[in-house]
């Protein structure tokens, strides 16, 4: 927390505002808005932000949604929420993200065969933009929207703009792990001033303007409550901060590891400022002398947690039966990559101990 979290949070309990209404709401949204420039719905979650979103685009059941396999499944989960089916797009070495080149020659495909998607859903991994570019060129020559998820890249910019502002509909999240957080909550973003308007009513149960509780559209309880918003508006004013804590960490480990062989930082693309929500690193096990594995089970046995990167959605059992195009990429980033430790929190001491135990890894195991 910054600080001035428990003020705001202090007021919704002073002026008895704790539900889903309320003035840091209302503020919070147009902070928000503020920041990255075009209009904001705050939500329970960013994956309520994803499912309502795909609503925005009209997927429904038997539609096809294009998502980045190397991604959290969270991305991926709301698709089925619609009953529509999720297709795996492979990443690229050069920012580990959707490869435009994979997008063009699938979108093709489907153009062909008479079956574009409803929608694509590009993800930002670990806070680093995708080539946004090419692929909103791509999609838009083949009339089909792109969703933004920007959950891991709040702070990040794509050739000096806000990452979350150029796609159709973008998604934030402030879940506990993410570069700022509401305990839990997430946000909707999108230039079409009417398309928040429809997400917010949906949000809010879909009701019927009236006296009576009047419903002719299915609703979702998805509303941020005013008492986390009073936090999120707290945790904005440290936003800045926080994202050059995490650029700090991670160039502190690329410095450290410098000298070693075998391990090298997730390439940080030249399009954009990325917040480096996690800091990764590919283990080039016969060069580093020690598998991605092994060097995880070492900071293990240290005490210091660390895991590998997502594991892609075309590998996963709940998705291994939806088609992907390529995948060898994701899947090879997923064997050889790891996050190390990244919160905003880390101690330099504690990141200190860290680089030590990777550093006396290096080469001191079999692979
Ligand atoms: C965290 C995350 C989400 C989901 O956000 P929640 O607020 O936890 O629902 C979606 N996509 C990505 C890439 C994420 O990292």
């Amino acid at each position: 927390m910054g600080g001035a979290e428990q003020v705001y949070a202090d007021e919704a309990f002073s002026s008895n505002w704790v539900s889903t209404v309320g003035p840091n709401l209302n503020a919070f949204e147009a902070e928000m808005a503020r920041r990255i420039g075009i209009p904001v719905l705050c939500l329970s979650s960013g994956t309520a932000a994803i499912h309502l979103g795909l609503r925005l685009f009209g997927v429904e059941p038997g539609d096809e949604v294009f998502c980045s396999t190397l991604t959290f499944a969270a991305s991926a989960n709301p698709i089925l929420y619609q009953g529509a089916k999720p297709v795996f797009i492979d990443s690229d070495y050069a920012s580990w993200n959707m490869d435009p080149a994979v997008l063009e020659a699938a979108l093709r495909r489907k153009a062909d065969q008479n079956r574009l998607p409803r929608a694509v859903i590009v993800v930002h991994l670990y806070g680093q933009c995708a080539d946004m570019d090419p692929i909103l060129e791509i999609c838009a020559r083949y009339g089909v929207p792109v969703l933004e998820d920007a959950a891991e890249a709040l702070g990040a910019t794509y050739k000096g703009k806000p990452a979350g502002t150029l796609g159709a509909i973008s998604i934030f999240s402030f879940n506990g792990n993410k570069i700022i957080t509401t305990s839990g909550g997430g946000m909707l973003a999108s230039r079409d001033q009417s398309m928040v308007a429809k997400a917010r009513f949906w949000s809010t149960q879909s009701r019927d303007p009236g006296l009576a509780y009047e419903h002719s559209e299915i609703g979702y309880n998805y509303r941020m409550s005013n008492v986390l918003a009073g936090i999120g508006r707290g945790q904005l004013q440290v936003l800045d901060q926080r994202v050059a804590e995490r650029r700090a960490i991670s160039f502190r480990y690329r410095d450290a590891f410098a000298d070693l062989p075998g391990i090298s930082f997730m390439p940080q693309a030249p399009w954009g400022l990325s917040t480096n929500w996690l800091s990764c690193f590919l283990i080039d096990a016969p060069r580093f002398g020690c598998s991605r594995d092994a060097l995880i089970a070492a900071l293990d046995a240290a005490n210091i947690e660390s895991r590998p990167v997502w594991k892609p959605m075309h590998l996963l059992k709940l998705f291994d039966t939806y088609e992907s195009f390529g995948g060898g990429v994701a899947a090879d980033l997923f064997d050889r990559g790891i996050c190390l430790p990244s919160s905003s929190s880390l101690s330099v001491e504690d990141q200190q101990r860290v680089i030590q135990v990777v550093r006396n890894t290096a080469g001191a195991r079999s692979v």
